[in-house]
């Protein structure tokens, strides 16, 4: 694959369709700026000012974008809130559409054709490989990404956090915990 990368690489700049500068922009945005660390500020944000929140239920694309998040596959985001009485889980049955502005690019999981078809099948059991157990009195809300419209889940706030910065607030909320795999919590940071 890396060679067949290479081979096509260098035909399109030796053919003067792409310019090696303007790839290597690319990549350094996707390796540097570009991330579910994006994501867990706007979902930090959110939980520490309800003015924010409002914003980013009325209009998720530009409340995202108040924080400089924006961009390719970030153009129509609707944020999905979970509640003691719903939990919201995201998938994309036909492809891989996924919000790159907040969360980068999708893990290989994401794009597998089994989550794509069990998700929406099975998410109480998709939920449980993840290691996840949803209540069974909670609802479970499947959501289906198109080119269209792209969803951010914003995880409950763990209990005990009363009074923490935003910053320590974002390391408690992973990538998963935004696609609905996972819960927000201690062990979430990072990934
Ligand atoms: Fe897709």
């Amino acid at each position: 694959m890396a060679l067949r990368v290479k081979a096509l690489q260098s035909l399109l700049v030796e053919k003067g369709l792409v310019d090696p500068a303007a790839l290597d922009a690319i990549i350094d945005t996707y390796e540097h700026k570009v991330g579910p660390r994006n994501g867990a500020r706007v979902v930090a944000r959110a939980w520490t000012d309800a003015a924010y929140l409002a914003r980013l239920r009325q209009d998720a694309t530009a409340a995202i974008a108040e924080l400089g998040y924006g961009g390719r596959q970030g153009e129509h985001m609707v944020a999905v809130e979970n509640t003691p009485e719903t939990h919201n889980l995201v998938v994309c049955t036909l492809c891989s559409c996924y919000p790159w502005s907040v969360l980068g690019l999708p893990p290989v999981w994401y794009k597998s054709s089994p989550y794509r078809s069990r998700a929406v099948i099975d998410p109480r059991g998709v939920m449980a490989e993840f290691g996840l157990v949803v209540p069974e009195d909670v609802e479970v809300r499947v959501w289906d990404s198109t080119a269209e419209i792209r969803y951010l889940v914003i995880p409950q706030r763990p209990a005990g956090t009363e009074g923490w910065s935003e910053d320590a607030l974002a390391s408690l909320v992973s990538r998963d915990s935004m696609i609905g795999v996972a819960f927000a919590g201690a062990s979430g940071a990072g990934s």
